[in-house]
């Protein structure tokens, strides 16, 4: 196909990786809630600086609808959330706490985001991403540390049931354990989950994923490295039409949360490989953030930035070699 290139008055690249964001992933969560909800907006900041604000689209979500939600999830949990009546032990069990009736909303814009990342990658293939979510914790009829609805989950069943797509791999590299996609797609044959995480670390009690790659606390980066290229061998045995990535960056040394002591440039390299393996094989991806709590939060700020840059430079080239 050959292709055009037009000027642009934003100087915009040709192929720019479209990210989903939308401020009440931020403004949806109290500002008393222990967790650091600034990191969207602070992430946001560095993505549209006139350095790299040329390499993205930030697209608005729509929200996610209950019957796609129900696709994951027990639809008494879905309707107890949407009309705000689950029990107090509930709510607490997923943290966030005070909830705000910008919860609801928020909930859905951001399983919206993903949805959306999916639905771009499926129809014009190459690399997608949202702002937020890789919510992995939660479970079918339960949510989890911080997760509502499982956002993998979702679009695992969305793209089996609405596009037809038959091997879909979740590669889930946060240092926590993906434990609530491993139960709901249990018994998905279409779904090879990996996740790779820190053994003593939440969540105490695991599931039991397709492959579990776990590592002591403490690993540091050629151990964490070692366990990526391991799952990358098992997913390209797999040979997936379709990849999930939950990119979390909660293993680095300066996370709150994390335990697995893995530097930035560890990160980086983890990305690279990812990526370079998207490429070589050409698998439309949806990256989905992760956790991230490093005091100061900077440091995930830091780590989420070089994710969606590399992203953005693997997307040009699987798209620029379509071309
Ligand atoms: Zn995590």
């Amino acid at each position: 196909m050959m292709s055009v290139i037009t000027p642009d008055s934003n100087n915009k690249s040709q192929y720019t990786l479209p990210i989903w964001y939308h401020p009440i992933y931020t403004n949806g969560i109290h500002p008393k809630a222990r967790f650091p909800r600034d990191r969207y907006t602070k992430l946001l900041d560095r993505l549209t600086t006139t350095e790299l604000g040329t390499k993205f689209d930030i697209m608005e979500p729509k929200e996610a609808s209950r019957s796609e939600l129900t696709m994951a999830h027990d639809p008494y949990y879905v309707d107890n959330f949407l009309n705000q009546t689950l029990t107090e032990k509930e709510v607490k069990r997923i943290g966030l706490t005070p909830w705000t009736p910008e919860i609801i909303p928020r909930t859905l814009l951001l399983v919206g985001g993903a949805i959306s990342a999916l639905e771009r990658v499926v129809n014009h293939g190459g690399i997608a991403g949202n702002m937020a979510g890789g919510t992995h914790h939660a479970h079918f009829d339960f949510g989890s540390g911080y997760c509502i609805f499982n956002d993998l989950a979702v679009c695992s069943m969305i793209a089996i049931k609405k596009y037809g797509i038959s091997k879909i791999a979740i590669l889930d590299f946060d240092v926590h354990q993906g434990d609530g996609t491993a139960t709901i797609l249990q018994n998905v044959p279409e779904v090879l989950t990996i996740s790779i995480h820190c053994k003593q670390n939440f969540p105490f009690r695991k599931s039991i994923s397709d492959y579990d790659l776990e590592l002591p606390p403490k690993a540091e980066d050629a151990a964490y490295l070692k366990m990526v290229r391991k799952a990358l061998e098992l997913t390209t045995e797999f040979e997936p039409e379709l990849i999930l990535f939950q990119a979390g960056v909660d293993g680095l040394t300066t996370d709150s949360l994390g335990k697995l002591n893995v530097s930035r440039e560890g990160m980086k390299l983890r990305n690279d490989l990812v990526f370079d393996y998207v490429i070589r094989d050409s698998i439309p991806t949806v990256v989905f953030m992760g956790g991230g709590y490093s005091e100061p939060i900077g440091h995930t700020i830091d780590a989420f930035c070089d994710l969606f840059v590399s992203a953005s430079q693997a997307n040009e080239t699987i798209l620029a070699n379509a071309d």
